[in-house]
């Protein structure tokens, strides 16, 4: 091997995760652990991949920090809440993301990590080394499937009836869309037994 190549160490796919309407039921700006409750299958489904091989990574919008309707202490609580709640679940998150900004006046985003845009998957794949062609997005509306697509990973729609205005373009169509989490976990690993590349591939040649 040529002393000059760079060996990279393998890196893992991931999935990410939306918070609100995805992973919990949402309750705008909730920020009481009391309130927290996980969608139906959520930690059942991220076993499983966790299983897979996939880093769970959550990827959350939480304008509510610009707009002062709860503290960055308070969401802090809840993020700790949340998170204590999936492991006595079994479920271990890899990393928990959020952009703190505001949408600007025009709706669209004003900074590069509020979804659509994908800078959150990015940061996470820098810091825990993930394979974003690999990788999956799991929301409950189309600046999910944005982010997930302007990352270059696949993107489920977990219709859970938060989408309502569809605008639609050519980023924001998922590969799939599903109605609960049984169907994400699925989708996701039977997409990847079937990639010749597929970690669940090795030792079948
Ligand atoms: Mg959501
Ligand atoms: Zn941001």
């Amino acid at each position: 091997m040529s002393p000059h190549r760079t060996v990279r160490p393998a890196e893992r796919p991931a999935v990410f995760i939306d918070k609100d309407g995805t992973l919990v039921e949402n309750v705008p700006w909730n920020v009481d652990p009391a309130e927290l409750r996980l969608m139906p299958g959520a930690a059942e489904a991220l076993q499983a991949l966790a299983c897979g091989g996939f880093a769970l990574v959550v990827v959350t919008n939480q304008s509510g920090l610009a707009e002062g309707r709860f503290s960055a202490a308070q969401f802090a609580s809840l993020r700790a809440a949340l998170r204590q709640m999936l492991r006595e679940r079994g479920v271990t998150l890899t990393d928990f993301l959020h952009c703190p900004h505001a949408a600007s006046a025009d709706g669209r985003p004003a900074c590069l990590c509020r979804k659509p845009q994908p800078g959150m998957l990015h940061r996470a794949a820098r810091l825990h080394g993930l394979d974003l062609a690999r990788s999956w997005m799991v929301g409950d509306i189309l600046d999910d499937v944005e982010a997930g697509r302007r990352a270059g990973c696949r993107s489920i729609l977990l219709d859970s009836g938060g989408e309502t205005v569809w605008r639609r373009t050519p980023l924001r169509v998922a590969d799939h869309r599903v109605d609960d989490w049984i169907d994400v976990a699925e989708r996701i690993l039977g997409d990847q037994r079937r990639m010749p590349n597929g970690l669940t591939m090795a030792g079948h040649g």
